[in-house]
């Protein structure tokens, strides 16, 4: 069985200990040789991969383990790499989600005029990331989380037409864990599903289990109830929220279930309001996340041991090692991924950026039909793809107007005079991260 090498870019990811604890796990699936971390921050990352080589060495010895901030020592000979990098850091989402709010105005990771910041942001360290793949090992896949995934997909579609790059998310696989709870089974992939839309921005069509039962009646029942909420998982608390909001969202469609990032652009006003400008996901993050992940490495690394070991896999590393083993068997699994349109959704922009179910193998993802959608999701959709390829225009064309045109576009801002406040408050916070915009 071919042993496999992998690089994590963004090794200083709080997801990074996730990945390494699936992998460990998938060994004999999904077999090993060599894995690297690759960050342009080696502080931060050090204190990831110092507790990671303790892992490894207690599990898997054999599994070379090379951390660097050298592209060509971490590019080098790896079969896919997997990319989850914050371009700005928490520091910069920060403030993606702080501006908008000091004008009531939805501040959110990927959402809205925050998700538009990241995007600009996102877009040149994605492609940097795509350079050095195709530069020390072309024949390698990157699979992407880094965020806001439909901009960075709409800028890889563009300017990397011809690289092997598959952007996921993990959120419709973490919903997909809990449909599959609701009705008695244990993981996302118990179930097949048809779903259509944007990233964050779209709807199930169909659930079944692998029997083909149409799982839909019994969830729909649960979902007018409680959304998405589950009594077993302890919530952070803005993601109780977010769970049980789907409640509302499922309501404007009774036939579809929603994503949850809907809220936002269904329910923006309550949403808005809702939010404290002063503490947003962010502070959440840091003080959550951010904080249990960096302090759990540095314990493992001072003592060289893994007594007690904290990291667990999760949705979002089990999804990426499932779509990496997908590409590495050739397994043809149906699994979603952010694909060029190009007739999935009929009635739809050809060349957007859409997320549907994919049959997956080692020649990449083969989109499945999902025929026409609605007319109020088609309304939606049509107005979201416009945010986005405009956002990218913007970047590619250094232009103020576009991306104000796509701020002021965007369902989460009142209109265009509130759009360019925002707008001019983000340039000075990103000054350094975004082309200079004429
Ligand atoms: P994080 O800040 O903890 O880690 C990101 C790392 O990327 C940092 O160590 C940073 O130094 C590094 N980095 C930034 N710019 C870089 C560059 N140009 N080259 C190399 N490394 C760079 O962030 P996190 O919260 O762990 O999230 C990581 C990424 O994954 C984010 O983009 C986040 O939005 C994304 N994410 C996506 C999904 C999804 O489903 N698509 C889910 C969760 C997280």
């Amino acid at each position: 069985m071919k042993k496999f090498s992998i690089v994590i870019a963004g090794g200083g990811s709080t997801y990074t200990p996730g990945i390494v604890m699936t992998l460990l796990n998938h060994l004999d699936r999904f077999p090993i040789r060599q894995l690297k971390f690759y960050d342009n921050d080696g502080e931060r990352q050090k204190v990831i991969a110092d507790a990671c080589e303790v892992i490894l060495r207690e599990k898997a010895p054999e599994i070379k383990f090379v951390a660097t901030t050298d592209p060509e020592e971490g590019f080098t000979d790896v079969d896919f790499v997997m990319a989850q990098i914050r371009v700005g850091k928490y520091a910069l989402r920060d403030q993606d989600e702080k501006i908008p709010l000091k004008y009531g105005v939805i501040g959110q990771e990927t959402c809205g005029p925050g998700g538009i910041a990241y995007g600009l942001r996102s877009i040149g360290g994605v492609l940097e990331i795509a350079d050095y793949m195709e530069k020390y090992s072309p024949n390698a896949w990157m699979l992407n989380y880094s965020n806001p995934a439909s901009i960075v997909a709409e800028a890889t579609r563009r300017l990397r037409p011809n690289a092997k790059i598959l952007n996921i998310c993990d959120m419709p696989v973490g919903i997909q864990e809990r449909m599959a709870k609701i009705v008695g089974l244990n993981y996302y992939n118990d179930l097949e599903v048809r779903y259509f839309g944007l990233n964050h921005f779209g709807w199930w069509t169909a659930v079944r289990d692998k029997q083909g039962n149409d799982l839909m009646p019994k969830i729909r029942e649960y979902v007018a109830e409680h959304g998405y909420l589950l009594p077993d998982i302890p919530d952070e608390s803005s993601w109780k929220a977010t769970f049980g909001m789907a409640k509302n969202t499922f309501a404007l469609d009774p036939e579809r279930f929603p994503n949850t990032y809907l809220q936002y652009y269904l329910y923006t006003k309550f949403e808005a309001e809702h939010m404290d400008p002063h503490h947003t996901r962010t502070d959440e993050v840091r003080e959550g996340r951010e904080k249990f992940v960096f302090s759990e490495c540095k314990k493992i690394a001072a003592s060289q041991s893994i007594e007690g070991l904290k990291f667990k896999p999760d949705d979002h590393s089990n999804y990426i090692v499932d779509l990496s083993r997908a590409i590495a068997y050739n397994t043809h699994e149906r699994m979603l991924v952010i694909v060029e349109n190009n007739g999935a959704v009929a009635n739809f922009e050809p060349t957007a950026m859409v997320e549907v179910p994919c049959i997956v193998g080692s020649n990449g993802p083969e989109r499945l039909a999902m025929g026409d959608i609605p007319r109020f999701q088609k309304g939606l959709l049509e107005q979201q793809v416009a945010v986005e390829k405009l956002a990218v225009d913007a970047w590619e064309e250094h232009s103020y107007l576009k991306l104000w045109q796509a701020l002021t576009l965007s369902h989460t801002v009142p209109d265009a005079s509130v759009a360019k406040k925002i707008l001019d408050d983000l340039i000075e916070a990103n000054k350094g991260f975004w082309p200079e915009l004429k």
